[in-house]
């Protein structure tokens, strides 16, 4: 197939793209490197059927098609980053999501539209399922973010509706692993630094709120399988194994840097209390669940993060 990615020097943008390559599939990749890096593309970069535009996909583009298929992942993703730019977050949602599928559109191909959790909010049911309407306030700090990717959920359903769009929806829930931007701001990033610099990690609140951590190999199967699956409503990849913030921070010291204080710091506006994905529907209609642990995920990327942050002598 020849595959169309946008956000593919993103942490997950540059693992898919890593394997479509893989799999003989020539991929041309878009991104604006706001915060993507072109080093993710280590191995992706010199390959002969990989070509990499840096593009705003906000603004008018013709690329040079026509595509089997279009991956849109381009977004802010961290907190952090969509604080900073909450704009940018809501334009690539928007305008972004409108202009990718207009490509796909032109080529009758296959859509991939990454959404999120946070479509979710802050839950009511636990764990979230597709079929759960969300939580969201559409005011907060965080609705640059949630809003603009339910909107990209809106429009995608509207397109497959209207035109007859081969279109699928994944919810992403937190991800982590190797090419995580260190200065991101996520948890996993954060810990991992400041464990390996010796510092006290940053619990927020009392550490009590929960997330599900799934490895980036693992979701990144699960995007290719719904690629090519003929679903069309949204479907939740992410790993169900939960825990405290709190127990996460214990992990990453306990593996990294055992006997590091733990510092707690005012919990942010609207942070989710508890997030866990059922995955029965990818279960039953992609034969999917995550297989990679978080011992065996995290020593991967304590063991890239190594080698990448600066301790201070
Ligand atoms: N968090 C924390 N310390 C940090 C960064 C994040 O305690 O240094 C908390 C954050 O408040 C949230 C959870 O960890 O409850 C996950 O945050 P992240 O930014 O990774 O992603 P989110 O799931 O909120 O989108």
């Amino acid at each position: 197939m020849r595959i169309l990615i946008s956000g593919a020097a993103g942490f997950i943008g540059s693992h898919l793209c890593d394997r479509f390559l893989a799999e003989g599939h020539e991929v041309v990749a878009l991104d604006n490197l706001i915060t993507g890096s072109y080093a993710n593309l280590d191995t992706a970069g010199g390959h002969p059927r990989f070509r990499f535009y840096e593009h705003d996909i906000t603004q008018p583009f013709d690329m040079d098609g026509p595509f089997d298929a279009v991956c849109h992942l381009a977004s802010l993703a961290s907190p952090k980053f969509y604080y900073a730019y909450p704009i940018a977050t809501l334009e690539s949602g928007s305008t972004g999501t409108r202009n990718m599928l207009e490509i796909t559109r032109r080529d009758n191909a296959r859509f991939l539209l990454t959404s999120t959790s946070e479509c979710y909010g802050d839950p009511e049911v636990h764990p979230q399922v597709e079929t759960y309407w969300g939580n969201v306030n559409p005011v907060g700090p965080r609705s640059c973010y949630d809003e603009s990717k339910r909107y990209a959920e809106a429009m995608t359903m509207t397109y497959h509706r209207v035109y007859g769009l081969k279109s699928t929806i994944a919810r992403i829930f937190n991800t982590y692993g190797p090419r995580m931007a260190l200065d991101d701001g996520r948890v996993v990033p954060a810990f991992i630094d400041q464990a390996l610099r010796g510092e006290p990690l940053t619990v927020y609140g009392d550490g009590s709120q929960t997330r599900s951590f799934c490895y980036v190999r693992d979701l990144v199967d699960g995007l290719v399988r719904l690629l090519m699956s003929e679903e069309r409503y949204p479907v939740n990849l992410g790993n169900p194994a939960e825990m405290t913030i709190l127990e996460f921070a214990h992990h990453v010291r306990d593996a990294v840097n055992p006997g590091l204080p733990i510092q707690f710091q005012p919990l942010p506006q609207d942070d989710p209390k508890r997030r866990r994905p059922d995955i029965g529907k990818a279960r039953r209609i992609l034969g999917w669940e995550p297989l990679v642990g978080l011992d065996e995920g995290m020593r991967d990327t304590v063991e890239y993060f190594r080698s990448r942050v600066v301790v201070a002598t």
